[in-house]
């Protein structure tokens, strides 16, 4: 099936340079790069985000890792395009991520790992739209 996913490359990501290589990993692997923009996320767009989280010990910290520095926010199309972003991203947790994978490549740890993927068809909707009006998106 073609989907589009909602991928935000995070603050660790742009502090090491490495927005071209994680999209030559997406691209290489068929999907293609449909909206993209560079944004300063604010806390209550970063709420929203991760509202399911809000009553973790670790949110606090969630907010301020997300806000270190501007982030690349973006949509890909293709094939499978959900689950096959995730499986090029490895587990949440960058320290037992396999080799190979981005986060295991390029993350640190349970929380700075590197990019954010939608999880399922119906949080991929909800996050393209709290990112990108339709006029945005280039399919
Ligand atoms: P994923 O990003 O793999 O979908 P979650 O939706 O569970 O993972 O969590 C969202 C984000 O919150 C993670 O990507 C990570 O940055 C942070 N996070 C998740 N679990 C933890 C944790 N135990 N400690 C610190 N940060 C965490």
């Amino acid at each position: 099936m073609i989907e589009k996913t909602l991928v935000i490359l995070k603050p660790d990501a742009m502090q090491q340079n490495l927005a071209g290589t994680i999209i030559e990993r997406f691209t290489k692997a068929g999907l293609r790069l449909v909206a993209c923009k560079m944004m300063r996320l604010n806390e209550s767009i970063l709420r929203e985000h991760y509202d399911f989280l809000a009553d973790k010990s670790f949110f606090p910290n969630i907010l301020a890792y997300m806000q270190e520095c501007p982030v690349l926010v973006m949509v890909l199309k293709g094939e499978n395009a959900i689950s096959g972003v995730r499986s090029l991203l490895g587990p949440t947790d960058s320290s037992i991520a396999p080799k190979g994978t981005i986060r295991g490549d390029f993350g640190k740890d349970k929380s700075r790992n590197v990019v954010h993927a939608s999880d399922s068809e119906v949080s991929a909707q909800k996050e393209i739209a709290r990112f990108f009006k339709a006029s945005e998106i280039f399919e």
